[in-house]
């Protein structure tokens, strides 16, 4: 029997919280890892807690496998990083056809993180939420990336790691979808719920697709992608 231990880096987002159940359905024992880089909407740091907290009471798999939780300080990043993500800038799209939303960088700074620690909690998998499906065209989010984060990774800790993201070919509304074909409507009601998006770090407004301000990118890709999700047909068998 291999190694079935498994790293999931864990932001408090609708992607990352349906990667983590997806995690907990295939490894034998699952740990966080989520970064405080001086991100706008931190309020996220605070939904993780919460949905690392709800996760166990929903399925006895999930409390068996759930283990320790890891926040790494990378404020350095922040600092370094003249985005809409970490400073009071406007979110709009800069002259590169990039949104001012773009860390330069983060995912790689994050999965090297994630590897160190992987590395030493002995943990043979790392699982993470990308997507280049409908994603801000973050060029860090791409398959060819990450693969070859893979391949560095592997070869600079002289050690097999394996990196899994699960949605990359997945819309939002397919993650929608995957989130209630992994755990029925009450992970999706937890997604929906407790599930962190809005770049603003609006919680006070509620839709039916959860909280945020409603206007930000991420809230109209959030939005629409549950639209798309509630208007396509069921190939779940599980919605009634
Ligand atoms: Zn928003």
């Amino acid at each position: 029997m291999g190694n079935s231990r498994a790293l999931v880096l864990f932001s408090g987002g609708q992607d990352s919280t349906t990667t983590l159940a997806w995690a907990l359905d295939r490894f034998d024992a699952v740990e966080t890892i989520g970064f405080d880089y001086g991100q706008r909407h931190r309020i996220e740091m605070e939904c993780r807690e919460t949905i690392r907290a709800k996760l166990p009471a929903l399925s006895a798999r999930y409390a068996e496998r759930l283990g320790p939780d890891h926040v790494v300080d990378l404020k350095a990043l922040g600092a370094i990083s003249e985005t809409a993500l970490t400073r009071e800038t406007e979110i709009a799209f800069a002259e590169t056809g990039l949104p001012t939303t773009f860390v330069p960088g983060r995912n790689l700074i994050f999965l090297t993180f994630a590897a160190a620690l992987a590395y030493r909690r002995d943990l043979k998998h790392i699982v993470l939420g990308v997507c280049e499906t409908d994603y801000s065209g973050y060029p860090d989010c791409r398959d060819d990336t990450i693969k070859a984060m893979q391949v560095a990774l592997g070869l600079g800790l002289d050690r097999r790691l394996v990196l899994h993201t699960p949605l990359m070919w997945r819309d939002k509304a397919q993650t929608f979808a995957l989130a209630r074909a992994i755990g029925g409507k009450p992970l999706l009601d937890l997604v929906i719920e407790d599930s962190h998006s809005c770049y603003l770090g609006d919680r006070t407004t509620r839709h039916d697709w959860g909280y945020g301000c409603g206007h930000c990118p991420a809230c109209d890709l959030r939005a629409k992608g549950f639209a798309a999700y509630l208007a396509a047909p069921d190939d779940t068998g599980l919605i009634p």
